[in-house]
Parts: C-alpha cells; structure tokens; sequence
C-alpha cells in the first residue's frame, strides 16, 4: 500500500500570496489551459499549473530554488485563457514578491517596501537623508543645482545607495542559485555558455516576443530597459567627467559634457515613452489579465516621478524659475535615492532574479537553447 503524503500548509504564504495580488488563486481546478497556452515553459513539467495548486496548498518550500516562476515573462496568455478566472499570471507574480522577500535581507526592509500602507514613509526617509546631508538653502543667482546640492555630496549619498542596493541584489542571488542546485540536485553545467546565452536573451528581449496578449509589452519593456542603460552610460561619463577630468559640472549641452547630456536626454525620451506604453497597456488589457498589483504600480510610479521630476527640473531651470526647479529637483533626487535603495526589494529585483533563472535553465538543461 502506498504510503499517504502529508501536507503541512503554511497559511502565512497563502495569505501573503492572496495580499500580493494573487486573490483569485482558489478559484483554479487544475484544468491546465494555463500549461497548454503558456509559449514560454519548457514542455517538460510545465508551469504554470503546478505553482498554481503549490500555492493553493500553501506548498511555500516547493517555491525555494524554484527558477520557473522567474521563466515567466508575465505575458497574461495564460490569465486571458484560465476558464475560471484564477489569473495564475497574477498568482506567478504574487509568488514573485514573496520570494524577493525571502531572499532579500534585512527582512523588515523588504516588508516596508511592499505594503502600500507604509508608502508615504519610504519616500519619507530618504527625504529626511538628502536634507540631513544636502542642507538645501535655495541660492540666489542663476539656477544651479550643483550649488543647491553639491555634486560631491551626491557622490557621497547616492553611490552608497545604489551599492547597498546592488550588494543586497547579489547576495540574494547567491543564495537563489545554491537553492535552485540543491532544489534540482544539479552539480555541475556549462556556465559560461548559460551566461552568454541568456545575455542574448536580455539583450533581444526575445522571449517576450512570444507573448500573445500582451504583445505590445515587447516595446515598452524593450524601451525602458534600454533608457535605463543609456541613463546609467550618462551617469558613468558624469563620474568620469567630474572625477578624472575635473569638469564640476559637465552637462552643458555643447560643453565637454555634451555626451552625458546626449544619453542622458535619450534616456529620459525613452523612459517617458516606454512607462507611457506601459501604462496604456496596463488599461487596454485590463478586462482580460486586470491592472496589476501595488508591486507593479509601485515600480511604474517610482520610474514615472524619476522621469517626469527630472524634465521639469530640467525646462524649469531653463524657464529659470527657481522656486519650482529646485523642489522639483529635490523630489527627483528622493525617487532617484528610493529606485536605489529599493532596487533589491521593489519589482526592479527581477534584473536580478529573472536572468539568474533564465541563466539557471540553460545550466541544468531546463532550457534546451543551448548544448549541455
Ligand atoms: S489557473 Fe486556470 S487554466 Fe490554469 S489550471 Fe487553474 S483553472 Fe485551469
Ligand atoms: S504569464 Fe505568460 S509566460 Fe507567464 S505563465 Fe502565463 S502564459 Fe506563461
């Protein structure tokens, strides 16, 4: 006789799930439309069934080291075809966040940054930072942000920030890939080859190119990632600029610092383009997947204000009209600060988790793109 199979659901996963977005994960009968539909999992033990009954059974170790739900490219083919509702596109997400909470320390960070009810406060600190350490007096004269908030002392702030985000970032990684070897008892694979060909994947944004749905995600995705890289070419000149050259302030469009103003303006054109349709196709889908989590419009909103914060600084100052340009600046500098901060916790962490995991099935042979 075969032995019985014990569960022991753990209830606070359920409802942590359910809190994320996942609210309609018990509507599901594991009829495997969602597996069927689904033109990115592998065909072997395919998701997003399985996750689906995991989750309704409170199964959270079944999650630890678990790549497939990072293999999602959150497409909503599978939410548009579910005949019950269950949105498991919306339940793969909500297991998305909680497992960027289990692996991103310290713990008390991560849960202010996910429950909406704390929002104010997670602007609220960095704010109390930057004017701890900015002073900000307005200064009279021709509008200079340099001398409302040194161009040193941003260096001092924010390169810590983005550190500490990066730092938190890695480690949970690291302990993301030691639980996916361990989950899938997998020693060994070409680790190389795994990197470079899901470098390939980020770089063309090719699996989202299989989405059904929600075509119009490869744009706007593709978009935004790609400003984010020209936004971070412009801050690197700057640094080099300011450190090695000694140009305190090179973003005078026709001065030596013409190519961080160049990237930079690239940058802002194609995030405002890219959140843009980001947005539009949040509501013209929203009657087949729905309009998303807090998780999600957090993210939207931080990058939103980043963006819009940085061009009205920017025309307010050309405009010189000093009593907007600098709070308007100063805003912009607190979401800069929270995107970085935040960027191990907040959705952003999928940079992290989702290539880890793409890199991890090339390396195991989930994902047969290339030789093992
Ligand atoms: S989520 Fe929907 S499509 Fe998938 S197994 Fe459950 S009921 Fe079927
Ligand atoms: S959202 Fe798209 S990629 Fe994710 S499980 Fe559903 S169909 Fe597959």
């Amino acid at each position: 006789m075969a032995e019985a199979t014990i569960v022991k659901p753990d209830l606070d996963f359920v409802k942590g799930v359910i809190a994320a977005g996942g609210e309609s994960l018990k509507k599901c009968y594991q009829c495997a439309t969602c597996s069927v539909v689904c033109n990115v999992t592998p065909d072997q033990n395919p998701f997003p069934r399985k996750e689906m009954i995991w989750a309704q059974w409170g199964l959270k170790d079944k999650f630890k080291g678990n790549p497939d739900v990072w293999l999602c490219q959150q497409c909503n083919d599978c939410t548009a075809y579910c005949p019950r509702g269950a949105k498991p596109a919306e339940v793969l997400g909500a297991i998305r966040k909680q497992t960027i909470q289990q692996y991103s320390a310290p713990a008390f960070l991560a849960g202010l940054v996910n429950n909406k009810t704390f929002m104010p406060v997670l602007f609220l600190i960095p704010a109390i930072i930057l004017l701890i350490t900015g002073g900000f007096s307005i200064p009279e004269g021709d509008i200079v942000f340099s001398n409302f908030f040194p161009i040193h002392t941003i260096q001092f702030v924010f390169t810590p920030a983005l550190l500490f985000g990066l730092a938190v970032g890695v480690m949970g990684v690291m302990k993301f890939w030691k639980d996916m070897k361990q989950a899938a008892g997998v020693t060994s694979g070409d680790l190389k080859g795994s990197i470079i060909a899901t470098a390939k994947d980020v770089i063309s944004h090719g699996k989202f190119k299989d989405c059904g749905v929600s075509k119009d995600r490869f744009l706007s995705h593709f978009l935004v990632f790609y400003s984010f890289v020209a936004l971070a070419i412009a801050t690197g000149f700057g640094v080099l600029y300011i450190d090695i050259f000694h140009v305190m302030s090179p973003f005078s469009l026709f001065g030596k610092g013409w190519i961080v103003k160049l990237f930079g303006l690239a940058g802002a054109a194609g995030l405002l383009l890219g959140v843009s349709l980001m947005v539009m196709n949040r509501f013209k889908n929203a009657a087949k997947v729905g309009i998303g989590s807090y998780f999600d419009w957090l993210l939207i909103t931080i990058i939103a204000v980043v963006m819009a914060s940085g061009i009205l600084a920017y025309l307010t100052r050309l405009a010189g009209i000093a009593g907007l340009a600098y709070p308007i600046y100063f805003i912009h500098l607190v979401f800069v600060f929270s995107l970085f901060v935040y960027l191990p916790y907040s959705k952003l962490a999928h940079l992290f988790y989702r290539g880890t995991a793409m890199c991890f099935a090339k390396y195991s042979g989930r994902d047969k793109t290339i030789d093992n």
